[in-house]
């Protein structure tokens, strides 16, 4: 394929500009003008048209293939949604029209999106409501933990400056606590790749404010003693946090509120219809149990007595703004028609099948990629490569790697970080069984040929655009130009 940058010839155009004199600055001030032309290609509009074309073609998409990256959800999502959130009476809003009378009508119906969503969401995971202002999990992270910290304020306790997270959490768990403050101590994980109860007591005291747990936890297994877990966080004084990223494997089953979690975010692009990846937009609303309302972030959407929805900014416990305006009003409106177009039967077989599908696929694979912890999963399963690298020097990487030249995303890899050569697949409800043997029967080719010609693994990919990357150096130091 030949980029843009490459082709290009003297003289060749993709507009038809009406000449302006040689001297002429078009009203634009001198010492703004160029002294010499950009160096730029010269190319046509079909030259540039095809460029960009090529540059969409390399990238790859749910709309494209499967997409199995573990604790992402990269679900098909209706792309009616996408539309609805298009509608101009949403899109084209401004946020700064007014709520109520001149105007108001225009903005009334976008508060009782919010509202209404907000409502299902408290609905279907047990809280008393939910602010929809954090525009990503790691957000609402954030705003979870400034709630847990305002709490404890509140109460006049000072001395609660640790955060306890599991050695298995999601990155964003620490680095959200420690934005927030706190000091952070973690946790272990027990044999069965539940929360280590003996570490969690010793560690639990008078210094705490907070457990932060994930659920169902990222090694796609359910904490069995989840109930006991928030019962001993209480009795020491601090709050239990659900990071609910992964709710998509017990949403209309399991409500973290009925469990006795007082806080929890959920991933509005994961589990309700808004693909995550690409950087965003993306949403991460928080939900509290009663008495913490008073600490969620302002504006919140009430409805009045009269049935017309505003804006209120009341509340002098209030953790203050964490957003602008709305949140991300779109992905909010996607939230919505999600919900209300799956229904309560509709939610509960979404968390069905995602857990059904990924069960299916460790079935399959557990003899050739043995996970660390056999147990039945929920909607991920984390498989692991160690033996494949102890016997026959092939990694979670190169296994990666040969499904790239199969076709297929690879799964998330070396996370968690208590897994060694970790392969964690989350093939999402929206997979036919078709799709899966099809994945399934590619990592078992790629197990045989591990056995047969571990070298040729470490070549792959051989048909991608570029071969193995220096990963470190292309995040850390990109080079974003030709
Ligand atoms: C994705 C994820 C997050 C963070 O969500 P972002 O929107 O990417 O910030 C937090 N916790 C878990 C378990 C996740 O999977």
């Amino acid at each position: 394929m030949k980029l843009i940058f490459e082709t290009g010839v003297p003289g060749r155009r993709g507009s038809s500009l009406p000449a302006v004199a040689a001297d002429s600055r078009c009203g634009i001030a001198a010492d703004l003008m160029r002294s010499q032309a950009a160096e730029l290609p010269e190319v046509s509009e079909l030259d540039a048209v095809r460029h960009f074309t090529a540059l969409a073609r390399m990238n790859y998409s749910v709309d494209g293939g499967f997409y199995p990256l573990g604790s992402c959800t990269m679900k098909y999502n209706p792309k009616f949604h996408e539309k609805l959130a298009a509608l101009s009476g949403f899109a084209e809003l401004h946020p700064l029209l007014p709520q109520l009378r001149h105007g108001g009508a225009l903005t009334q119906g976008a508060l009782e999106v919010i509202f209404e969503t907000q409502r299902l969401l408290s609905e279907l995971t047990g809280f008393s409501e939910f602010t929809m202002q954090p525009m990503a999990g790691a957000h609402g992270e954030l705003t979870g933990v400034m709630i847990i910290a305002a709490y404890h304020r509140h109460r006049g306790d000072s001395a609660r400056r640790v955060m306890l997270i599991p050695d298995a959490a999601h990155g964003t768990n620490p680095a959200s606590a420690s934005m927030a403050g706190f000091e952070i101590k973690e946790v272990a994980t027990d044999a069965d790749g539940n929360v280590d109860l003996d570490d969690l007591a010793s560690k639990l005291g008078p210094d705490v404010a907070g457990f932060m747990l994930t659920c169902p936890n990222t090694l796609g297994l359910f904490d069995p003693h989840v109930e006991k877990i928030v019962e001993m966080v209480h009795a020491a004084g601090a709050l239990a946090y659900c990071d609910g990223a992964n709710f998509n494997a017990i949403m209309g089953r399991v409500r973290p509120g009925d469990v006795g979690f007082d806080v929890m975010h959920l991933n509005l692009h994961k589990s309700f219809s808004t693909p995550h990846g690409g950087g965003g937009p993306g949403s991460g609303p928080v939900g509290v149990r009663e008495d913490l309302r008073m600490f969620l972030p302002v504006s919140r959407v009430m409805k009045r007595s009269d049935g017309t929805y505003a804006l209120s900014y009341q509340g002098d416990e209030s953790i203050g703004y964490v957003a602008p305006f709305y949140g991300n009003f779109g992905v909010i409106v996607k939230a919505y028609a999600y919900l209300l177009t799956l229904g309560r039967d509709g939610v509960t077989r979404v968390g069905e099948n995602a857990v059904i599908n990924a069960n299916y696929v460790l079935a399959k694979l557990r003899d050739a990629y043995p996970p660390k912890y056999p147990r039945h999963c929920m909607h991920e399963c984390v498989l692991s490569a160690a033996g494949m690298a102890a016997a026959h020097g092939v990694h979670a990487l190169d296994v990666s790697k040969a499904l790239i030249d199969r076709g297929i995303h690879p799964p998330t890899m070396y996370f968690p970080m208590i897994v060694p050569e970790a392969l964690m697949v989350e093939p999402t409800e929206t997979e036919s069984k078709d799709t899966l043997d099809e994945f399934i029967a590619a990592m078992l080719d790629i197990a045989k040929q591990a056995e047969t010609s571990p070298e040729s693994l470490h070549a792959a990919p051989v048909t991608a655009p570029v071969g193995r990357l220096d990963e470190t150096a292309a995040a850390r130091k990109p080079e974003l130009k030709f």
